[in-house]
């Protein structure tokens, strides 16, 4: 992950304020009263990306690989509040957990199995606060998608709610198909079945979708919290993992 530091500093801090902008001025349109939360996606970014963001303001970051996550937490100041957004293997949850202490939230639970998991790990790990986790929840119907399908989203609502007393169910989660903006009403559809079932009001309940191409629609559909990596950050250059 080596790459020179510093030149890209200034655009990234001004790419992040573009963003920021943006966010705000879609989630005013919608008439939102809440902020929607912007989460720094980083994958394959170097720390010094992530520190130019860091200096620039922002806290919550992203991240999609355990073992780079694990590697860039102590890098970083205590405060960053880290957001997993990658598939999670049931054998990575405890080192996971235990290894990044100011891990917020796991965005990708998707069956019943990774929700114990990361709810003992939580347990072993001793952790004083609860680890907030979001349901990822298909909305394309693409086979090869992770996520639970929106059928199923309510009962693994219950499953983390009534068994998982270290998780504090979030919200919801979908990455969506490319240019398919029906996905996010599907998963604000798939919140109301599942608050529902919970017996609770749709609105304490997250929804976390929009990437840089589609932040502002995914806002205006409800949005409550947007993943944006590329648009802060350039390009990704995989052969940096
Ligand atoms: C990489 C990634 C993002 C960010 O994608 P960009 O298009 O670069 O903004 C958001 N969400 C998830 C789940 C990702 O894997």
């Amino acid at each position: 992950m080596a790459e020179s530091a510093g030149t890209d500093d200034g655009h990234i801090k001004a790419a992040l304020e573009s963003v920021k902008q943006r966010v705000a001025a879609a989630s005013a349109e919608r008439g939102s009263a809440h902020a929607t939360r912007l989460v720094a996606v980083s994958k394959t970014k170097p720390v010094s990306d992530l520190m130019a963001a860091y200096d620039a303001g922002q806290r919550i970051f992203g991240e999609n690989y355990v073992q780079e996550l694990i590697d860039k937490a102590p890098q970083m100041p205590e405060d960053v509040q880290w957001h997993f957004i990658g598939h999670l293997q049931s054998k990575k949850a405890n080192g996971l957990v235990a290894k990044v202490p100011n891990l917020v939230a796991v965005e990708t639970v998707d069956d019943d199995k990774i929700a114990s998991k990361l709810n003992s790990a939580c347990a072993a790990a001793g952790r004083a606060s609860k680890l907030q986790v979001y349901l990822q929840v298909d909305t394309s119907g693409e086979e090869t998608k992770s996520g639970v399908d929106p059928e199923g989203a309510p009962t693994l609502a219950k499953h983390v709610v009534e068994d998982c007393p270290n998780l504090e169910l979030k919200g919801l989660m979908t990455i969506g198909a490319p240019d398919d903006f029906e996905c996010f009403n599907r998963l604000a559809a798939c919140r109301h079945e599942v608050a529902e079932a919970l017996g609770v009001d749709a609105a304490s309940l997250e929804l976390s979708m929009g990437m840089s191409g589609d932040f502002e629609e995914a806002i205006a559909r409800g949005s409550t919290s947007v993943r944006v990596g590329s648009t802060i950050f350039g390009a990704r250059n995989y052969a940096n993992k």
